[in-house]
């Protein structure tokens, strides 16, 4: 009999997120015993002290891993014994394994992007493309973009330190085309002349509707990709189809970030055309 797989799901409000149910139903399709519960942090939970906690309950009570989420996809770093290559990269973790008596950690949600943007915009052009939202999600899909040959990222936030740093650090870290940081009043001439604009904020949720910028300046050369997936289709990509644009929601990213991590937690290969119905379903 195969061995049971438990996994937790630990960040802040996190108990109504699509992951746990979208790795329970591959688990089934695999025939495995696969449970997959969520540990909802309050407010000043996300300190190393007490995420180590975690951890070590976590691997004491027998967890085949865990994903975690914000605020502590950072803070967790400094508990691991090893990196993937991708996480270093980030300097951010969302995917931990328990093998043997070590702590390894990997970052799906770059793979998540990557994989979502080669299925649905493998074929458009990225000389220019521009990054709204330089946070958690934010920094991976930096990583992502330049990994994806994009010739010249331009990362804006409300948070001007926020984009420049980000910039600075992946800029540092991976290597690729052009990466520099611009302020949001530079959007007018950037969306003039770029191929491709991302949502990574918050904006276009059901708590944070709206667009992070005015949708006037879309225009239908551009692709646009929102990755907010709850709703799917936001504001921002109900504009980009009127006009014309060729776009990219935030479901394949969500489905190859899970697929990608029940790949690393079960070593089987995951059904990720079934795992994308599931979470169309849920
Ligand atoms: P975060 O809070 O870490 O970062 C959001 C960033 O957006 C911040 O830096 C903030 O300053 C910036 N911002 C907010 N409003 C802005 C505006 N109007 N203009 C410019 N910048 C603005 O959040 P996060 O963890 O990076 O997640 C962002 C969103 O990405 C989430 O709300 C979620 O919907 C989505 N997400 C999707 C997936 C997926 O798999 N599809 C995965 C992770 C996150």
């Amino acid at each position: 009999r195969r061995p049971a797989v438990l996994i937790g799901l630990i960040g802040e409000g996190v108990t109504p997120s699509l992951t746990p149910p979208m790795h329970e139903l591959e688990g089934a399709r695999h025939g495995m015993s696969y449970v997959y519960r969520t540990v909802d942090l309050s407010r000043g939970q996300g300190t190393e002290e007490h995420v180590r906690s975690l951890f070590d309950a976590a691997r004491r009570l027998g967890f085949t891993g865990l994903n975690i989420t914000h605020p502590i996809k950072q803070t967790a770093i400094g508990l691991l014994d090893e990196l993937s290559e991708n996480a270093r990269r980030v300097g951010a973790v969302n995917t931990v394994v328990f093998e043997g008596d070590r702590t390894v950690g990997h970052n799906t949600d770059i793979t998540g992007f990557a994989e979502a943007f080669a299925d649905e915009l493998d074929d458009v052009a990225r000389d220019a493309v521009v990054l709204v939202g330089a946070g958690g999600a934010g920094s991976a899909v930096a990583t992502a973009l330049r990994g994806l040959g994009v010739g010249e990222l331009i990362i804006v936030d409300q948070d001007a330190e926020r984009a420049d740093a980000l910039a600075r650090t992946v800029a540092a870290r991976t290597s690729g085309g052009a990466i520099r940081a611009a302020s949001l009043d530079d959007l007018p001439a950037l969306l003039a002349r770029v191929d491709g604009v991302v949502n990574a904020t918050p904006l276009g949720m059901a708590a944070h509707p709206g667009t992070a910028f005015d949708v006037s300046l879309l225009h239908e050369r551009l692709f646009v990709v929102d990755i907010v997936y709850r709703p799917v289709e936001t504001a921002l990509l109900a504009a980009a189809r009127a006009r014309g644009c060729r776009v990219m929601s935030g479901l394949g990213m969500a489905m190859h970030q899970a697929a990608d991590a029940f790949e690393i937690f079960t070593q089987e290969p995951a059904d990720r055309r079934a795992m994308l119905a599931d979470l169309e379903n849920l």
